[in-house]
């Protein structure tokens, strides 16, 4: 048994708290290209977007530059009430895999939406209110994405109709009680509520929807409501990155705490937020000279980075956001039905695409039935039910550790637990 030398978790004081945003763009020596328009394939500026996000939100997309960007307060007082999260040390893990590596995790799924997404929830919301918007829309697939903005909406003020796909909605209804619950109007779709929905329903009566398609409906929501609402989006996109540097930002604080610098940094990756966000100061360190491995963990049912091209695509299966460079599958690409719902995304963030073809980040991707033994052993040992998305980040620090036995290295690995599993239990009995 190892001596206990750190305690079981660290967290931050409110005054050690980050107080500004990471920007890892204006680290980077080649920006990632900016987002094009599908016909003119120009990229697009302030004004082409403004009828889709709020202002201060493009603001924050365009800037390349900016390094640290200030937390207003509102939203600094409202991340304390669920942050700091807690940087945890493993030493239950570590001991059942018998492993001479120190284990750490940064633990998200402190707060009702289960994940880290209210980490950006919060900001776009307050943003959304500081304009005067009476309104904003979004989709959700499995659910976490339209919980966090339920709530961030029930405390800035603002209404929230959120499209959720129709399957979703039918398998996970409580997940549509507790947005209801937030005050948050939950619409499966597609729907008969916008046109895009309505020939959708026509053209395919009885389909349960999809991600690419609830998108679509919120988009058209938005424009359509004469300027008085927005469409919000809860990953891939820079401004989301910004936001989930908080994640990243903690964690170093916290290592630092307890004199420690990782070997390697984990996240799993879906649209690339919680993967974006915790190796954000990482990645400055890296281009600084600093030897650390960041690793990006997708399901072999959908490996946009390490199966997909590097191309302009478009984010939606209905075709009609604008283009961005990314690692992508294609955007009719349809994943085979599993269980990491946060993780079935044809695309992934321009961002950590780039990083990917510059070679500062790995990537792996493995499978459910791998992922889903690591979620039982990390529950068991660990305490916290994991979700699945999460699952395939402690999968691969299983790996890792593993590998640590193997060759005697106490390599220090620090993964993101970016939420928990409470309303995935299918995923985990399809799975025993
Ligand atoms: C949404 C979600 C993910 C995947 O999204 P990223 O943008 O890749 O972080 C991962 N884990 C959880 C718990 C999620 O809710």
């Amino acid at each position: 048994m190892k001596t206990r030398t750190v305690p079981n978790r660290t967290y931050l004081t409110e005054k050690e708290m980050p107080e500004k945003w990471f920007n890892v763009r204006s680290a980077m020596k080649v920006k990632p290209e900016p987002m094009i328009h599908p016909g003119t394939k120009q990229p697009l500026g302030f004004k082409d977007i403004q009828p889709i996000f709020c202002d201060e939100v493009i603001r924050q997309e365009l800037d390349n530059d900016t390094p640290y960007v200030d937390i207003p307060d509102e939203v600094l007082r409202y991340y304390r009430m669920f942050r700091p999260s807690p940087l945890c040390r493993a030493y239950e893990l570590e001991a059942a895999l018998d492993t001479p590596a120190k284990i750490y995790y940064k633990f998200e799924g402190n707060n009702t939406s289960g994940s880290h997404k209210l980490n950006s929830a919060a900001p776009q919301a307050y943003y959304a209110k500081k304009q005067g918007l009476k309104s904003i829309t979004t989709e959700t697939g499995a659910g976490q994405w339209g919980t966090a903005l339920s709530m961030a909406c029930a405390h800035f003020g603002l209404d929230l109709t959120v499209f959720m796909v129709k399957v979703s909605s039918e398998q996970k209804p409580y997940r549509k009680a507790v947005m209801e619950t937030y005050g948050a109007n939950v619409i499966a779709s597609p729907s008969a509520t916008t046109d895009i929905g309505k020939k959708l329903l026509a053209d395919f009566p009885g389909t349960g929807g999809s991600l690419g398609c609830a998108i679509s409906e919120a988009i058209e929501a938005a424009v359509k409501s004469g300027g008085s609402s927005r469409y919000t989006l809860g990953s891939v996109l820079n401004h989301v990155l910004l936001h989930q540097s908080v994640i990243g930002l903690e964690s170093k604080a916290a290592l630092e705490k307890l004199g420690e610098y990782p070997d390697i940094v984990i996240g799993c990756a879906g649209g690339g937020s919680n993967f974006g966000g915790i190796i954000a100061p990482f990645v400055k360190d890296k281009l600084d000279g600093k030897k650390v491995k960041l690793l990006a963990v997708e399901p072999a049912n959908c490996p946009s980075l390490t199966k997909g091209k590097f191309e302009f695509d478009f984010g939606d299966t209905g075709k009609i956001t604008p283009m961005m460079k990314m690692y992508t599958l294609g955007s009719e690409f349809i994943p085979p039905p599993d269980h990491a719902g946060g993780l079935r995304y044809h695309g992934m963030s321009p961002i950590i695409s780039k990083l990917y073809e510059d070679k500062l980040i790995d990537a792996i991707a493995v499978p459910e039935q791998d992922v889903f033994k690591s979620a039982r052993l990390f529950a068991k040992t660990e305490t916290i039910l994991p979700a699945p998305e999460s699952a395939h980040a402690i999968h691969a620090a299983v790996l890792e550790a593993q590998n640590c036995k193997k060759t005697g290295e106490a390599k220090t690995i620090v993964f993101c637990l970016s939420g928990t599993g409470y309303f995935d239990l299918a995923a985990y009995v399809k799975n025993a």
